[in-house]
């Protein structure tokens, strides 16, 4: 089709390349009203409509590794691992913690001293609302080193292949990144300075959007001052380098929650009632689309595991072989729960282990990754490019061989994503 033979893409080794993550950026905040710069740069680009993301909440690992959770395991921000826990030294101080109140001055000082534990051990592991007496078993697996760094992930990484190549690269998504104003400022110096790869991430349209919803005037307002940011940066990157790429990438969509489901207290509310003790007979982690048990005894499960079942039924459904295989998600129990009932889409679980009863979030992910509202959005603008190429969809395991293509230099061994460059000299 002459379509897609007019798009010979510029490509090189020494090509300059700025990846702009705008987390949670969903396929359909792409508007000429609200994000001007990115529409006319999608208007030369290879456009991938709808980004399927990766399910759960490690995107950074497909993104880096080009594979998806069954393939390189990770899956969840937080696991239990009591021996790799950057919390175990409060394990002996279970008891006392337990019996703390969970609220109030001592709280609050319990609270400051343990949230300074993660930065012993780790790159990133905030506590959130993880319960203290909780901790010493939960451990993190993207952010036990810096993501970037050689041997951080558990496969191959673009970052080696840039290694490998000699190809420079700066490094400001997260957890580097932290609030966008700083991050820009920071990443404009590093333009400035020259370099040739650049990875940039802009959290506000993940942060604020859960506190104010998908179709709130903020949201409107966050996707505009973002838009804005991405211009100057395309104008520093135009100005330093000759001919460079800009990618933008919405990893992953975002929902309006429109009911609540409050997992933790028909969980101990029935356990208490058999004398069951949170993290010594069993434990449950709640994400805010997830909740994972595990039985430490088999009281527990025998009683606990009916019950849930029962009550948990009609807001989402467990999570059973076929559909993990179908989503890609890895089986590791020991990490991610004996058993996950997730909540159908829209449906959040409230109070969880990152928001407080006083903490409501209105705009939640990590549901169902087929789900329209849960899809990210990609482009990969260059000036050379006569039009817009647009493929409906693709998936976020792609991007890492389409990045390595633009700089003719080989893809990760282990990586699956297959680039989109083939894809369209296949068409
Ligand atoms: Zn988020």
């Amino acid at each position: 089709m002459d379509n897609y033979k007019l798009f010979e893409p510029s490509i090189g080794k020494s090509k300059a390349i700025l990846v702009i993550l705008l987390d949670a950026f969903r396929w359909d905040y792409l508007t000429l009203e609200d994000s001007p710069t990115i529409f006319a740069l999608s208007q030369k680009s290879l456009y991938i409509k709808k980004l399927v993301s990766s399910s759960g909440f490690t995107q950074r690992t497909a993104l880096f590794t080009g594979t998806l959770p069954d393939k390189n395991g990770f899956y969840t921000m937080y696991i239990r691992d009591p021996q790799t826990s950057p919390y175990k030294i409060l394990r002996p101080f279970t008891w006392i913690l337990r019996s703390l109140p969970s609220s109030g001055l001592l709280f609050r000082i319990v609270r400051k001293f343990i949230n300074q534990l993660p930065k012993l051990t780790t790159e990133w592991a905030p506590p959130g609302r993880i319960p203290s007496e909780l901790l010493s078993q939960i451990s993190v697996i993207e952010d036990r080193k810096p993501i970037q760094d050689k041997g951080s992930l558990p496969l191959e990484s673009i970052f080696d292949c840039f290694r490998e190549a000699h190809i420079p690269f700066s490094y400001y998504m997260a957890p580097v990144s932290g609030e966008d104003e700083p991050t820009m400022q920071n990443v404009l110096a590093e333009i400035k300075k020259g370099g040739q790869i650049f990875f940039v991430q802009f959290s506000d349209t993940d942060g604020l959007v859960h506190q104010s919803g998908v179709s709130s005037q903020k949201r409107h307002e966050v996707v505009q001052r973002v838009d804005a940011r991405i211009s100057e940066l395309k104008q520093a990157m135009e100005k330093q380098f000759h001919d460079p790429w800009i990618v933008i990438l919405g990893d992953h969509g975002m929902v309006d929650v429109t009911d609540y489901v409050d997992v933790w207290n028909i969980t101990e509310s029935e356990a208490k009632k058999h004398g069951l003790i949170q993290g010594k007979d069993y434990l449950f982690f709640l994400d805010s689309t997830l909740a994972r048990f595990w039985f430490f005894t088999e009281k527990a499960q025998s009683l606990l595991e009916p019950y849930l079942r029962l009550h948990l039924s009609s807001q989402g459904e467990w999570i059973e072989e076929s559909y993990r295989q179908s989503r890609h998600i890895p089986y590791h129990p020991a990490w991610y729960g004996d058993l996950i009932w997730k909540t159908h889409c829209g449906i959040g679980i409230f109070p969880d282990f990152f928001h407080g009863p006083n903490d409501r979030y209105r705009g939640m992910h990590g549901y169902d990754c087929q789900e329209d509202s849960q899809k990210g959005m990609l482009l990969f603008s260059h000036k050379s490019l006569p039009k817009q190429l647009c493929i409906e969809s693709g998936g976020i395991e792609q991007i890492c061989a389409t990045l390595c293509d633009l700089l003719t230099i080989p893809p990760p061994k282990t990586s699956t994503g297959k680039s989109f460059l083939k894809n369209l000299h296949e068409k």
